[in-house]
């Protein structure tokens, strides 16, 4: 039987990608994430999924993908959905982030589901500092850079890419009607341009090439920083404060946290986290976190501004309230949450910041590849078909000659030697 594709999640949308594979009733599934947040979701602040019905709830509201045979048969209750294994599913998962990974939790435990040693680490350091998986600890197993998993009929093979989260990778997968190569989120520019390079030549000649393409959008027009010059910028920052800094970066980003510590150290400052997130940080193996439970604490902040940097949690925004944060204080966003003004809670900040005359500035650095790059990318890997997934503008993608582009449609079944047709 032929190997039947659907698009479960990405389509039309940044983020929360989810392929699904099926042959001879063997299924792959590459990642399971959830939508990134928006304005208009049902699901939002104040009205959060039900701790115990997270999956039930978003199903019954169609912001999770109805597979049978994939959750926990105790989380489906008042749905139509069948729980429990089958024996022959398989999860992957890209890189640890909400929107490939938010929804692993509610995976039943017979259920096998893989992901890079590099991203079983992250989520591990989460679940210790108590910001796991919504759904529970999911036992993750491990894979190797270039090893591979035989489902069925399926070869999937785990290829590391750069990501701006450690342990990030795409995946082969080989089937009697050809290759298919997922490329999760990635980049050139980032601190291991090599492991996207290395991505590039192993799928090179796949039949079809599903990329994300975050960065297509004619709004992602910023010019573009490299993790090396963030480094620089937050240093010239640090150094040319007169006051204290506030900032704001994304900590499962954890090569930009412990760049931001070594940074600091070498601006005189000390970096004050919130307690989860030095938790999670400290879990990870950073050395060095303080939190405002270790201290020095707001006094010290107040007599010497200008020897700490603190960081911003967006659930604790009101602490900003006992900070000195007179002229010569600066707001620094690199990333961290906010995301950007897509994010409900970015108008939220701005209200504060404006309140309190803090200026922002922000330097950060992207977590996916340019345009410029993506082009790159299908031009080198040479696939017979590409398929820009993981943006809201996959039209602004064009294939070199020889590769045929498919706009793929949510929820449609496609045949993987005719995807083109
Ligand atoms: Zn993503
Ligand atoms: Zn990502």
């Amino acid at each position: 039987m032929t190997v039947r594709l659907r698009f479960l999640g990405g389509v039309g949308v940044i983020g929360s990608t989810k392929i699904l594979l099926e042959q001879d009733g063997w299924r792959v599934l590459l990642d399971l994430g959830n939508d990134i947040p928006s304005s208009a979701d049902l699901l939002r602040y104040p009205a959060l999924p039900r701790p115990a019905r997270g999956i039930a709830d978003r199903l019954r509201l169609g912001v999770a993908p109805r597979i049978d045979h994939l959750y926990r048969v105790d989380a489906l209750e008042g749905t139509d959905v069948a729980g429990g294994a089958d024996g022959h599913t398989v999860v992957f998962l890209s890189h640890a982030h909400i929107d490939h990974v938010g929804l692993a939790g509610w995976v039943d435990p017979a259920v096998p589901v893989y992901a890079a040693a590099g991203t079983v680490r992250v989520l591990g350091a989460l679940e210790e500092a108590g910001t796991g998986l919504e759904g529970g600890r999911q036992a993750i197993r491990p894979l190797e850079d270039g090893e591979t998993v035989h489902v069925g009929p399926f070869d999937v093979t785990c290829l590391a890419v750069d990501h701006d989260v450690p342990g990030a990778a795409g995946f082969l997968v080989t089937t009697a009607d050809g290759t298919l190569a997922y490329t999760g989120d990635l980049r050139f520019h980032g601190r291991h341009p090599e492991l996207s390079e290395a991505f590039t030549e192993r799928v090179r000649g796949v039949r079809v090439l599903v990329t994300e393409g975050t960065m297509l959008a004619a709004s992602f027009g910023a010019p573009f920083l490299s993790e090396a010059d963030v480094d620089a910028a937050l240093g010239a920052a640090l150094d040319a404060t007169p006051g204290l800094v506030v900032v704001s970066l994304y900590p499962r980003n954890t090569e930009r946290a412990a760049a931001l510590l070594r940074i600091a150290d070498a601006a005189g400052r000390r970096v004050i986290w919130p307690v989860a997130m030095g938790r999670f940080l400290r879990a990870y193996g950073l050395e060095g976190v303080l939190t405002w439970e270790e201290g020095p604490g707001l006094e010290a902040i107040r007599a010497n501004p200008a020897r700490f940097v603190v960081q911003l949690g967006v659930d604790e925004i009101p602490r900003l309230l006992d900070l000195p944060l007179g002229p010569g204080a600066l707001f620094v966003h690199s990333n961290g949450e906010p995301l950007g003004p897509f994010d409900p809670n970015w108008a939220l900040l701005a209200d504060w910041l404006a309140f309190l005359g803090l200026p922002m500035r922000v330097i950060g650095s992207a977590g996916h590849a340019t345009p410029h790059d993506l082009e790159r990318l299908v031009r080198l890997a040479a696939p017979r078909v590409v398929v820009p997934v993981h943006t809201n503008e996959p039209y602004r993608l064009a294939p070199p000659p020889g590769t045929a582009r498919v706009l793929a449609e949510r929820g449609r079944e496609y045949a993987l030697d005719h995807i083109d047709a």
